[in-house]
């Protein structure tokens, strides 16, 4: 299938097609549609497989338009690295889109980063440190969040990140999609994924 076939947005093909992605790699073929259609995915995929494109186009599809100031999308990663180069994925694509976002990470002092979600984002990039950093000095409200990914699921594990997503998932509102991705699925990704999943699609690559 084509991305047009996908159903991806006319402005991300427009922008497709400059950056030169001609074609959906099995993971974005099969991730679309899930994600699409609104049920929570569990989608096992390594990096260079084209999972952050995969979960960010369907998700830009939904938001249609900026709106409002607190995000409708967060998007947990484990690391500094992977939020930056989520964010850098992120503005490639919505090169013809007014959709914003922001990407944060612990390391750095927060006020930072409170200040570029202030004047409003469509999108929250976080590592789960800083995300409660944010929300605990009140510069981030989660009340508008549709949508909770949750990216290299194993690496946040091995790193020690359970007990901070499990105080966010408090705090999110009840009714939402995830979609929780991880590049292995030892049996402590699926105990989660029991946990934070609602009858998701499973999807391999
Ligand atoms: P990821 O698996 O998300 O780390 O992506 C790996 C690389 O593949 C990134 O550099 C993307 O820009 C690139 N990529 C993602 N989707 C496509 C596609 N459909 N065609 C060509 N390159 C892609």
């Amino acid at each position: 299938k084509s991305f047009q076939e996908l159903g991806v947005s006319k402005s991300i093909l427009k922008t497709l097609g400059e950056i030169g992605f001609e074609e959906p790699t099995p993971i974005q073929e099969k991730a679309i549609p899930a994600i699409k259609s609104g049920k929570d995915v569990l989608g096992i995929a390594q990096t260079g497989t084209g999972k952050t494109a995969a979960y960010l186009m369907p998700i830009f599809g939904k938001l249609v338009k900026a709106e409002g100031v607190d995000p409708r999308v967060v998007i947990l990663v484990p690391t500094r690295e992977l939020s930056m180069q989520v964010g850098e994925d992120i503005e490639e694509l919505l090169t013809y889109s007014n959709l914003r976002y922001a990407s944060v990470y612990g390391g750095v002092g927060w006020t930072k980063h409170a200040e570029l979600i202030e004047p409003g984002i469509d999108i929250l990039v976080a590592t789960p440190g800083r995300l409660w950093d944010l929300y605990r000095a009140g510069a981030v409200s989660f009340k508008k969040v549709k949508t909770l990914v949750i990216d290299e699921a194993d690496r946040m594990l091995d790193m020690g990140f359970m007990p901070q997503i499990r105080n966010f998932l408090e705090v999110l509102p009840v009714k939402r999609q995830n979609l929780l991705f991880s590049a292995t699925f030892p049996t402590k990704v699926e105990e989660m994924s029991y946990e934070f999943l609602d009858f998701p699609t499973r999807i391999e690559v």
